[in-house]
């Protein structure tokens, strides 16, 4: 296709942040509750529900689309197969809508953060190790939408259903495809928790903060680590020796002394760290992959709360803006010695 008639099209075509909203002119249905004290009840909807509609209908208005709302009675029956329909309501209201949500796990306050370990050495896995997060998480995700089954037992399952998806791997070589896990998991009273390995949960209760964190990874090879760490990145003697210093990882990992990831063994999920805080006491959570932690635990720049704060203020890109700053202002390693320039970088925030 011509560069002109990409251009054409990209001029006339329906613009992204339109199309998102609608192709047409838009429903706004609202559930109505029943006005109290009323021999003749009505429908009425809330103040929240209304402003939250004539948001909608501005945004819409900005990018040409017309709309208009309806008010779906009591018992809250709304008719969902339409085009252009956007419902806006608190689901008591919608009964269907709450059996809807409930059924999908993203809306279950469920937040499952892996991070792959890097692969130096064979794996004796075709797939590799971003196949097997991807894997591990869209399996836990499915299983920890059932509420009854307890954390640990959807990681253990999720192991042992993420092995049997590559039984012709050689599952028991020492660097099998693993990664780091936390999952959080909110209930009507209470905020679950589950760390297997080096990712930190940091919880702010009224109680102050409380961090779940295990990181015993960095107390196996400290020899090999700390003669990977003389040398800058990129150099031979730094590749060789941070091979040296995996294959010492590995011979400790899931092994007792050792430290404990998710890869081909379920069992291991009896070494995690897991437990539940009353909801009422929780203000705010943040999970962090050990790349996204390093202003705290590597340059020592902030504490939990200052994390906590930024991700707050500004959001987690703004976190691990900073943390890649710091990195680029120490190109070889030479201020905060370290295995890699930069680590995967993952924040999660919730309050
Ligand atoms: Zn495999």
């Amino acid at each position: 296709m011509p560069r002109s008639r990409v251009s054409q099209l990209l001029s006339t075509g329906v613009r992204p942040e339109r199309a998102f909203l609608g192709a047409g002119k838009l429903t706004v249905a609202i559930g109505g509750k029943q006005e109290a004290n009323r021999h003749d009840p009505g429908e009425v909807v809330s103040v929240e529900s209304f402003t939250a509609y004539e948001m909608l209908a501005e945004l819409a208005r900005t990018v040409g689309l017309e709309s208009a709302y309806e008010v779906v009675p009591p018992p809250g029956h709304v008719h969902l197969n339409r085009s252009n329909l956007i419902v806006l309501t608190n689901p008591r209201l919608l009964p269907f809508l709450a059996q809807v949500m409930k059924a999908d796990p993203a809306a279950q306050g469920l937040i499952v953060v892996l991070d792959g370990a890097t692969a130096r050495t064979d794996t004796g896995c075709v797939h590799g190790v971003a196949w097997y997060a991807a894997k591990l998480g869209s399996t836990i995700t499915g299983l920890a939408a059932d509420g009854d089954r307890k954390l640990g037992d959807v990681l253990t399952d999720a192991i042992g259903i993420t092995a049997r998806m590559h039984p012709e791997c050689d599952l028991h070589h020492p660097g099998t495809p693993s990664a780091t896990t936390a999952l959080i998991r909110l209930t009507e009273d209470s905020l679950q928790y589950l760390v297997l390995g080096d990712t930190t949960v940091v919880v702010d209760t009224s109680d102050g903060i409380e961090v779940f964190n295990d990181d015993r990874v960095d107390t196996t090879a400290q020899a090999e680590r700390a003669e990977a760490n003389r040398y800058p990145f990129g150099s031979t003697q730094k590749q060789a020796a941070l091979l040296r210093m995996k294959h010492a990882e590995l011979a400790l990992r899931n092994q007792p002394g050792g430290f404990w990831v998710a890869a081909a063994d379920p069992t291991v999920v009896t070494h995690a760290i897991s437990g539940q805080i009353p909801l009422t006491a929780v203000k705010r959570v943040a999970v962090l992959t050990d790349g996204a932690a390093r202003l705290v635990t590597m340059f020592d720049l902030l504490d939990w709360q200052g994390v906590l704060d930024v991700l707050d203020q500004h959001g987690p890109t703004e976190l691990i803006r900073r943390v890649r700053a710091i990195e680029a202002a120490d190109p070889n390693g030479t201020k905060w010695p370290r295995n890699k320039g930069s680590d995967d970088a993952t924040a999660v925030y919730a309050n």
